[in-house]
């Protein structure tokens, strides 16, 4: 198997590197996000382990994963990272990783990681979600209403997604600009202006405005 390892520490990618290497697999090595893109391009892997604190910045990990599913890749996203709250773990896998590694971690358990991740590669990740006349099919990027597809744009998809992934938790508007344009400058605006889109399209209860933000609105 090809796996891309995304990792700016030398000193812990080289030890990684080999060691997946004696397992049997080709290893791209990048110490950063435009090398890993570049080496992503080139060959798609069929496994990415992903640094999340990278030379572009902090949460570059977490992005690149959401920039990879968002261009439809869907092997899986293993996450190595220092960092080990609650919060980074749910905001890395609702990004679209499979799994999450707290460093220090050692070589044996990587190696087991990579041997499930691998093995379970294919359609099981559960993929679809349904609540009232909605289903959001998440391998396809599809959404449905009464069994109709209903044509969402990728940031509109990537939206519905979140509030999908975590149907009862409550979204403040800084937190899904963060999520979804990532850098940029145009303000809360542009998150208001989605919503609005979403509900235009599924209905003004698939997102409900409630204290401290937004959540699905649609009941089971
Ligand atoms: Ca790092």
């Amino acid at each position: 198997m090809r796996i891309l390892l995304v990792e700016d520490e030398s000193s812990l990618r080289e030890p990684l590197a080999a060691y997946v290497r004696g397992m049997g697999h080709d290893v791209d090595e990048a110490d950063s996000i435009e090398a890993a893109r570049e080496a992503f391009f080139e060959a798609e892997p069929d496994l990415v382990i992903l640094d999340v604190m990278l030379p572009e910045g902090v949460d570059a990990g977490f992005e690149f994963a959401a920039e990879l599913r968002e261009a439809g890749f869907e092997n899986p996203v293993l996450f190595i990272t220092a960092r080990d709250t609650v919060e980074d773990r749910v905001k890395g896998l609702d990004l679209g990783g499979d799994d999450y590694l707290t460093k220090p971690f050692s070589l044996d358990e990587l190696g087991a990681r990579i041997r499930a991740l691998l093995r379970r590669q294919g359609p099981v990740r559960s993929s679809v979600f349904e609540r009232g006349p909605m289903r959001i099919d998440f391998a396809a990027r599809k959404a449905l209403w009464d069994g109709v597809e209903v044509p969402l744009s990728g940031r509109e998809f990537a939206l519905l997604e979140l509030f999908a992934l975590q149907p009862d938790r409550v979204y403040s508007a800084e937190e899904l600009l963060e999520r979804l344009f990532p850098g940029t400058d145009s303000g809360l605006k542009i998150v208001r202006v989605y919503v609005h889109r979403l509900r235009g399209k599924l209905g003004p209860e698939v997102v409900r405005t409630v204290p401290g933000g937004y959540r699905m609105g649609l009941e089971p």
